[in-house]
């Protein structure tokens, strides 16, 4: 077990629908410590630039477009194995397959419109948390 940091989105379908907060008492339920959080409506040159590796996917367009919707809520996540343990509490990228009780399978219908994002590895989420918040948009929890 490790303490780790990962970066979470909350995307603009789960922002208007209004369930932020019952989004964030899932991850504190989980263990979860928000130590960076800002809300943002990302330009299409960034939402393109923080999904360049999926560039060549069919999708790609769509997923900006989505992306820049509306207001993203972006935050940083801290706590004990916490890429997956936040995984864990999304649930699988396709609604339709994300396990009862994740927030995929509560507040998300279709793959395209999935509620969150989150890190996927220990070098995506350092690089993301870079991405929305530079070298000192964290603040480590004193106590
Ligand atoms: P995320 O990166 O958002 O946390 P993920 O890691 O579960 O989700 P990825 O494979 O990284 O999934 O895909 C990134 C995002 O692209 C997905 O969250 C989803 O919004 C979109 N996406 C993935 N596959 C498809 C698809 N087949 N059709 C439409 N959109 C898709
Ligand atoms: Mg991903």
């Amino acid at each position: 077990m490790t303490i780790e940091r990962t970066l979470s989105i909350i995307k603009p379908d789960a922002v208007a629908k209004n369930v932020i907060g019952e989004i964030y008492d899932r991850f504190e339920k989980a263990g979860l410590r928000i130590v960076a959080s800002r809300m943002e409506h990302l330009s299409a040159a960034k939402a393109g630039e923080f999904y360049a590796v999926h560039r060549e996917r069919p999708f790609y367009n769509d997923l900006v477009a989505f992306m820049t919707s509306g207001p993203v809520m972006i935050q940083a996540l801290e706590g004990e194995d916490a890429i997956a343990k936040n995984r864990e509490v999304m649930g699988a990228t396709n609604p339709a397959d994300a396990a009862a009780g994740t927030i995929r399978a509560d507040f998300a219908q279709t793959v395209d419109e999935n509620a969150v994002h989150g890190s996927d590895g220990l070098d995506t989420a350092r690089a993301e948390i870079e991405f929305f918040f530079g070298n000192d948009g964290v603040c480590p929890r004193t106590r």
